[in-house]
């Protein structure tokens, strides 16, 4: 790609040019001023295009040959600038979608009322949002209690700067330049290590209540301070949480559970008193005194495997901060005089039932973690054919890991973890001295019925 070779260098000489400048004058080149914002260039910010991923480059650079302004926006230029590798790549531009897709061979338009384009390249994908403004509460839809329900409105550079949540979030780098675009001095925030909220917070919270969670989210993930002023109303806004719809809630809180700082993030909830009532599903976490232990390992482990870039499954989560709940059905069924599996069965389906109006887990995750909870009592057979018949299912793993995570909270005893950590890796001869007699478990019956699917382990992953 010769062009994007020419910027580098043409900009490498620059920057030496600016250093050689330092050097001879003994301070950097100060901000500039861009209209009302501050052009902060590269010699101060020190973020080099390199950061910026192929595609989101080849996105700006289309988009500027076409004519057009672009730049990376949002989350990627504020972890950038805090030293963190992006997830993604956000371009925002003054053409429409229309014109976006036409500059692209591969881009198609999505969302139906705020409309995006992805622009694909090879398997990343570079989302791309026309400026917008956000709407005044008085001109646009909202609920009765001010959360605004539309605001799709192009607008300009700068609107699209004030609509967005926090100072550090609203920064704007352009590739060619190297330079960032700062409206609301979201630099020095960032350096100063505080999220802001742009305007004020009360307003933007009764706006979109879900700001109060990406406040705390962010804040634990980035290592950030929540200023005061912004951190304030939270306590008695946090209420407007309820009106907030469940999907959107739900999409927050995996975003939550799935950051990588889970466990950070819930004690920084629980710390400010914010988790009761912010979430159902958060009540449900830090309020279960036995399972507290079990939970924290949970999330532990699930930010540990985010580190090490192994897959997470929801349902696996979600398995994880209910077990404790169908634990005591299941023992209070038993301790009725059930039949252990199928009090188990029941306890299942009581929690789920229970958790379905509070918690809006969707269903599509019931089969995997009903198979997690039924695959447990599996794990205390270990004589005969079973523990084979164990290794052998589609979902053994994720049931084993599991398992280890009841045996380091306590509940699940040690030796029965070690166990199946040695019996899945032994050679045959060592499996077999390591079966256990039969423990007078009632041998399998011939049935007529089909055991579920869900128990045989038969079903997909998600
Ligand atoms: P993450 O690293 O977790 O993705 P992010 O800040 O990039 O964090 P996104 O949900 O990807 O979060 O949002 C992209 C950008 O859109 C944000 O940086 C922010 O500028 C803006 N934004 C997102 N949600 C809101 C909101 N509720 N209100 C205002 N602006 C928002
Ligand atoms: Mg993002």
């Amino acid at each position: 790609m010769p062009r994007r070779r020419a910027c580098r260098d043409l900009n490498y000489s620059e920057s030496m040019i600016k250093r050689l400048i330092k050097r001879v004058f003994g301070k950097v080149s100060p901000a500039r001023q861009v209209g009302r914002a501050q052009g902060i260039a590269f010699a101060q910010h020190k973020v080099g295009r390199d950061g910026i991923s192929d595609s989101a480059q080849r996105v700006t650079d289309g988009l500027q040959a076409a004519g057009f302004q672009a730049y990376v926006v949002g989350g990627a230029v504020r972890d950038l600038l805090l030293g963190c590798k992006p997830k993604d790549f956000d371009v925002a531009t003054n053409a429409t979608p229309e014109q976006v897709r036409r500059v692209f061979r591969r881009a198609r338009i999505i969302g139906r009322r705020f409309k995006l384009v992805h622009v694909m390249f090879g398997n990343e994908t570079v989302e791309v949002s026309t400026f917008r403004r956000a709407m005044e509460v008085d001109e646009a839809e909202t609920d009765a209690h001010g959360r605004i329900l539309r605001d799709n409105e192009f607008g300009d550079m700068e609107q699209d700067a004030a609509r967005r949540d926090f100072t550090a979030n609203a920064l704007f780098y352009d590739p060619a330049t190297q330079e960032i675009i700062d409206y609301h001095h979201g630099y020095d925030d960032i350096r100063a290590n505080v999220l802001r909220m742009i305007g004020d917070p009360e307003v933007r919270y009764r706006e979109d209540p879900v700001r109060m969670l990406r406040a705390v989210r962010l804040a634990a993930k980035l290592g950030m301070k929540i200023d005061s002023a912004s951190v304030a109303p939270i306590a008695k806004m946090k209420e407007l949480l309820r009106n907030v719809p469940e999907a959107r809630l739900f999409d927050e809180m995996l975003k939550l559970l799935l950051s990588g700082h889970a466990l950070a993030c819930i004690k920084k909830l629980r710390a400010k008193g914010l988790h009761h009532g912010l979430l159902p599903m958060l009540d449900v976490i830090l309020e279960q005194p036995m399972g507290e232990k079990f939970v924290m390992a949970a999330l532990h482990n699930t930010d540990q495997r985010i580190a090490e870039g192994k897959p997470t499954s929801p349902a696996f989560l979600f398995a994880a901060l209910l077990w404790h709940e169908v634990l005591a059905a299941w023992n209070a069924k038993q301790a009725a005089g059930e039949r252990p599996i199928a009090a188990l069965h029941e306890a299942m389906d009581d929690v789920l039932a229970r958790q379905r109006a509070q918690l809006a887990i969707p269903r599509r995750y019931d089969t995997v973690m009903k198979e997690l909870w039924l695959l447990q009592p599996r794990f205390e057979q270990r004589g005969g054919q079973r523990p084979f018949r164990l290794l052998v299912l589609p979902r053994f793993r994720a049931a084993y890991d599991f398992l280890l995570l009841r045996c380091e909270s306590g509940e699940a005893d040690p030796v029965l973890g070690e166990w199946w950590t040695e019996f899945q890796h032994a050679d045959e001869a060592r499996r077999t001295e390591m079966l256990q007699p039969d423990n007078g478990a009632p041998k399998k019956r011939r049935r007529r019925k089909k055991p579920s699917a869900a128990v045989q382990g038969e079903l997909p992953i998600d």
